[in-house]
Parts: C-alpha cells; structure tokens; sequence
C-alpha cells in the first residue's frame, strides 16, 4: 500500500481532543487506502517547560541528561496518539526514536539523523497494522542514549521518515494554513503561496519564517520529498495548504517568493583594526570555534592601514563574540581599538529564484527602501536572496514596503 506521512505539531496535539481530531484525519487516509505514518510533536509548551526544568536544576548541564528529559514529551504525545487511533478501531502502534531505531550522530541536542531502518516497521504494516505512530525529535546515538534533533526536530524526522520509505507525501499540520509571502501579522496583504521550491523555503526557514525546520527542508530537498505544510484546524481539500516541491515542478512565479525579516540579529563593528593579509582568517577563525554562527561582512576601505570590520550574528551570541574577540586580541592575533554591539537592528530579506535570470531585483529593493527614507547598514546578497540590516524600528515599514514593491499581494 502507498505510504503517507503526516505530522502533527505541538498546537495539533496540545489537548485530547485535538488528539482526537488529528487522530480523525488519519482515519481519513486510511480509508483512502494509505498506509500511515504519524509524526507527533509534544503537547504545545511541553518541550519549553521541560527545558526549563533542566535549566533550573543545572546552569551547565550534561546534555546528555537534557536529552533524556525534553525528548519525554513526544513519548507521551506517540502513546496517547496511538491509543487513540485504536479507540477508532483502527490497528496503530507508536515507536520512541530508539525503538525504531531511528540512529543519529551522538551531538546531543542538536543530533543529525544517520539511519532510519525500515524493518521493523515495514514488518508491521505487513501484518496488518495501518499506522505507525512516532516520536518526533528524537533518536538513538551509537553510544545508546538518547537524543534529540533541536528544537522543532520533529518537522525532520518527518521527512526523514518520507524519504526512507518512499512516501507519496510528506504532510506537516500546523497552526498555520501554509507558508505566506511574508507574515500575515505584519502585512495584511501577505498572501499564501499555492506552491514554493525547496531553495526558497530554505531561505525562507533560515532566515525566521518559522514554519519548518531548517533542517527538514534541506533533507527533503535532498531527497525530493514532496513536502505540504497545512492547518490542523480546517477542513482541507486536495490543494489545501502550501506545496513545497522542486522548482521544475512550478510552472508560473513571481521573481520574488517572499519577504523575510528577523528581529534577532546583532550588528558588531571591529573599530580600526590593523589591515594586513590574513586579519579576516583571524577574526572569523576564533568566531567560528566560538561558535559564532556570522551572516553578514563587510570591511570598510582602510585607511593609513587600518580598516573597520562589521558582521553580524544572532543577538544571543554577541557575548560569546565579544569574549572571542577579547581572547583573541589578549593572544595578540588581532588588534582593534573597539568592539561596538548594536543591537537594535533587523535583517530584512527578498527570496526568490526568478532572481537567478532577473536583474535589478537589489537595485529595485534600495530604491523601495530609500522612499520609505529607510537607511541600509550592511547587505548581503546570494544568487536568490537579498539581506539588509536595519535599524529595528523600520522593520515593518520596510517588510510591508518591499511586499508592495514586489506586487506580493498577487499571484504570477
Ligand atoms: N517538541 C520539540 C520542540 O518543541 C520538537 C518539535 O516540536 O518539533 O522543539
Ligand atoms: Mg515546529
């Protein structure tokens, strides 16, 4: 029988009664023919009060022990899932991460997904069994402990999952009916995309747009798993929610797919370092051992020899950055007379694959931003995106402007 995954986030599954329903549209696709597999999520908020427990108990705790507590609420959320699907007389089973096993790398909290075997299971199936409930985010080191895939993992063992059995789809219910061409809270034109290619919802996915998990898209991009994002909480038909699929398989779109934005980026200036061959290996080396994850450079013209150094980083690792810096410059590796944090700024952000063929999509953003008198810090570019940094208080002024200037509000 042909395999369907659907996952269910933490909002699908906050109480028993949306167990229940989520639980009803499994049924409907099992009577359409599908054998299931169900991804659960924990009950909406579980995950965070589990982490702050770990958190209260031990300010520099064993992550190993982290993992062992926050992968807890989806065993919950898998047993009572499959309980419930059994009520409706339909024959279920829940896996936890190791029993599957679901093997991963041993970094615990942050765990890459090695080997999905599809035996068991598939055994099951055979016997007569219609839906395989499993724990999301979670999964088995070659050590033998638990681990957990981080936060939002489950979106990724849902498509891990998609690949290793040669899924039809891969359906994720959310608290949202798909991806928009920017957030709906902040312009009310922002409109749902029918379809998006994996390249564009992996921009959209890094860049904030909360809907999945980084990582699920590059795996699904990987393996060409066709990927729906829809609502838990409507009746959806067969073109319900958004389509992420490969680009070939999208026939009209506009040049730019949407307008991202983050609140949570830093922008730190190295005040008059000494310019010479190899000072950016020796800022962004220790950055990068620290753990500094960089977006944005830009070095300023030097002058007499010295030159200003900016980049930018998630707000919560400045601190982690300023040490580095301070380290480095105690070693003697590098030498700058200041190290300033702003960090009231926002990264706003065009995504698109039309960019690849159309010029003038920067030019067209800076003069949209210029008649909002909106002015650019630092700018990064990709072959489909375009990032600026600036000042927080324009943020939603520049999305709302840039959804305008895109014609966003209207399909190709
Ligand atoms: N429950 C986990 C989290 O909140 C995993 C997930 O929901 O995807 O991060
Ligand atoms: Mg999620």
């Amino acid at each position: 029988m042909p395999v369907l995954v659907m996952k269910f986030g933490g909002t699908s599954v906050a109480t028993l009664d949306r167990i229940r329903r989520a639980a009803k549209r499994v049924g409907r696709e099992v009577a359409n023919g599908y054998d299931v597999i169900v991804i659960v999520s924990a009950m909406a908020g579980k995950t965070n009060e589990l982490v702050g427990w770990v958190e209260e108990t031990a300010t520099f705790f064993d992550a190993r022990e982290y993992d062992a507590v926050v992968s807890s609420g989806e065993q919950v959320t898998a047993g009572l899932m499959a309980l419930t699907l059994q009520e409706m007389e339909i024959p279920a089973r829940s896996w936890q991460g190791w029993q599957v096993p679901l093997k991963t790398s041993s970094a615990h909290s942050a765990a890459r997904i090695e080997e999905i075997p599809t035996d068991n299971i598939q055994q099951k199936f055979d016997e007569g069994m219609r839906v395989a409930v499993i724990a999301g985010f979670q999964g088995l080191s070659p050590e033998g402990r638990i681990t957990t895939l981080g936060r939002g993992g489950s979106d990724t063992t849902a498509v891990a999952f998609a690949a290793a059995f040669g899924a039809e789809r891969c359906d994720i219910y959310t608290d949202v009916d798909g991806v928009y061409t920017t957030d709906p809270r902040i312009s009310g034109k922002a409109r749902k995309l029918e379809k998006i290619a994996f390249e564009e919802m992996l921009e959209l996915a890094s860049l904030g747009a909360k809907v999945l998990q980084t990582r699920s898209v590059e795996l699904a991009m990987r393996y060409n798993v066709r990927l729906r994002v829809l609502s838990s909480f409507e009746d959806n038909n067969e073109n319900a929610g958004t389509l992420v699929c490969a680009e070939e398989d999208i026939v009209e779109s506009n040049v730019v797919a949407g307008v991202a934005y983050s609140r949570d980026e830093a922008k730190m200036t190295l005040i008059s370092v000494a310019d010479r061959p190899g000072i950016a290996a020796a800022i962004f080396g220790p950055l990068a051992e620290a753990g500094v994850n960089v977006d944005m450079i830009v070095q300023n013209i030097s002058e007499e020899g010295r030159t200003d150094m900016t980049f930018s980083c998630p707000t919560d690792q400045v601190s982690r950055a300023e040490r580095a810096m301070e380290e480095a410059k105690e070693k003697g590796d590098i030498n700058f007379h200041d190290l300033v944090a702003d960090t009231d700024v926002a990264k706003v952000s065009v995504v698109g694959i039309g960019m690849r063929s159309h010029a003038g999509v920067a030019a067209q953003m800076f003069r949209a931003l210029k008649d909002e008198n909106i002015n650019i810090k630092v700018i990064t570019t990709s072959e489909i995106k375009i990032s600026v940094l600036i000042d927080r208080k324009y943020m939603e002024l520049a999305v709302q402007a840039l959804h305008d200037e895109f014609g966003l509000d209207r399909a190709a």
